[in-house]
């Protein structure tokens, strides 16, 4: 049975963080806009005077570990805030109403101009991201995907740059977001989901 899950021992970064958590920047019922509009151990807020319940969810993520015909794996510098100019995986925020597939094939396409074939769950990872002066809570899903071409490839203005790097020599301290430096961490330990180890090797 996992321990007791809170904000101060499970989130990255936790003091730079806490003054941008929805608790500290939310002030008023978005239904009814009274300012009586409490946060709660639950992770939500209760509006005492409509009832009105909203809780703060982890939003789904993805992160594509792609490798090319040497068994290099595809690393992007972030062109943005935040983590500016660290490495990062190929990937992106999952919309409402999309699949984490489709969300990976939108995302390679969006960002690399990348046609990703197969596709297989990798691990997940809790993390942090603040953007605009709020910290919102992520899952990022992390899946090993198959691409056969890499000659169309195109950078939209979320990247600055790509390279493809050998796993054992990626400098893991390169890497700007926790739950991809934690992923990135054991994919050169795995390579392969663990799960799928020692499949299709007799
Ligand atoms: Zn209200």
């Amino acid at each position: 049975m996992p321990g007791p899950l809170n904000r101060e021992n499970n989130v990255y970064g936790y003091e730079s963080l806490k003054n941008s958590f929805p608790e500290k920047v939310f002030r008023f019922c978005p239904r009814c806009g009274s300012e009586q509009f409490p946060f709660r151990q639950d992770n939500s807020f209760l509006c005492e005077q409509c009832g009105f319940v909203f809780f703060i969810n982890a939003a789904a993520a993805v992160a594509a570990l792609i490798e090319d015909s040497h068994g290099r794996l595809l690393l992007t510098r972030r062109a943005k805030e935040p983590m500016k100019g660290k490495l990062d995986l190929p990937g992106g925020f999952v919309d409402t109403g999309e699949s984490a597939e489709h969300a990976l094939e939108r995302e390679l396409v969006e960002e690399l101009n990348l046609v990703v074939g197969e596709k297989a769950f990798f691990m997940s990872c809790p993390n942090t991201y603040e953007y605009a002066g709020l910290t919102y809570f992520t899952l990022d899903l992390a899946f090993v995907c198959k691409v056969s071409s890499f000659d169309a490839m195109q950078l939209d203005d979320e990247i600055d740059s790509f390279e493809f790097i050998a796993p054992d020599e990626i400098d893991l301290e390169e890497i700007g977001l926790a739950s991809i430096r934690k992923i990135v961490s054991l994919y050169q330990a795995y390579k392969i989901p663990p799960f799928l180890e020692g499949r299709g090797s007799g």
